[in-house]
């Protein structure tokens, strides 16, 4: 086997708490972390030369090195001491820079997929431990389950065992920094964190976590994001949020018909991106 098609889901967050800066510029987070079905695919061919090349057709993704998927290969490929190389084709279905950590994730299915194509054997520990000098949410698409994300989102547990539930994503489409979101961060000096509950039964007990901090950055500069926010309940969701720094809006649907009727309207003469997706 010398090439390999792999699915990189993105992700929502459920909860995101920041809690302190740090001295080295990160932010010491509390995040729950879920994946969902809306997937870029990747293709991976080995090649008999050096080298990497990366092909993505959707503007604003970079080729080359400065595509975090060249970095994963690249990585795996050093390790690995092979004079092979690999081209890596990436279809883009996940907004970029939207806060559904798109890139990651492309990222996490490169270094799985290098490691089955190369047939290192490396742990998933060990992937992980390469992935978050990636990128701190490299490490959550290799877990693969529903997790509380600590630290800088890299130190990863499962979430106790969450029902499968309709999501429906919207994307205004304006550009949001997540460097600049944190720079202009008003953090409290002493933050209470609420307990999480230990067990969730339906889509309400899901909801009743949401709380993201970067939302009080993001809204007042972009009203659009408290505008879908609010569409989206007056269309039935159970709760709606940011996703990660945003502008990405997430709302959670008791079923697919009431998360497909939210996104025919949402979706009408808006120029908005509106995807349903299932988690996973
Ligand atoms: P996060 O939620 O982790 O902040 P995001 O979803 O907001 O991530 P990404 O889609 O991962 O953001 O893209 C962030 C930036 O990374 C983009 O502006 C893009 O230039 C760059 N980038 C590098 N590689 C990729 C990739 N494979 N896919 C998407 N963007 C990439």
């Amino acid at each position: 086997m010398n090439s390999i098609t792999l699915k990189a889901p993105a992700k929502v967050n459920y909860l995101l708490d920041v809690i302190r800066r740090r001295s080295d510029g990160y932010h010491d987070l509390r995040m729950v972390m879920q994946r969902v079905n809306l997937c870029d695919e990747i293709t991976l061919s080995l090649t008999r030369a050096p080298g990497i090349s990366v092909t993505c057709e959707k503007n604003g993704v970079p080729d080359g090195p400065g595509n975090i998927a060249w970095k994963a290969a690249n990585s795996l490929l050093e390790l690995a001491g092979t004079p092979q190389g690999v081209t890596i084709s990436i279809t883009k279905n996940i907004p970029v820079a939207a806060g559904l950590g798109g890139g990651s994730s492309d990222a996490a299915a490169v270094l799985m997929g290098m490691n089955e194509l190369l047939h290192l054997g490396l742990s998933d520990q060990r992937l992980m431990e390469i992935g978050v000098t990636l990128g701190a949410d490299v490490p959550f698409f290799i877990f693969k389950k529903t997790a509380l994300a600590e630290g800088i989102g890299e130190a990863l547990s499962a979430m106790p065992l969450m029902p499968t539930v309709w999501v429906l994503l919207v994307n205004p489409g304006v550009h949001v920094s997540t460097a600049w979101v944190y720079k202009n961060l008003q953090l409290t000096n002493r933050k209470e964190l609420n307990k999480l509950p230990d067990s969730y039964h339906d889509v309400k007990d899901i909801c009743s976590i949401f709380a993201n901090d970067l939302e009080s950055v993001t809204i007042p500069a972009f009203p659009v994001i408290a505008e879908i926010k609010n569409a989206m309940m007056q269309l039935g969701a159970l709760g709606s949020m940011m996703s990660g720094s945003g502008p990405t809006v997430f709302g959670l649907y008791q079923n697919r018909d009431a998360a497909e009727q939210a996104r025919k309207t949402l979706s009408s003469n808006t120029g908005w991106f509106a995807a349903i997706a299932e988690t996973l």
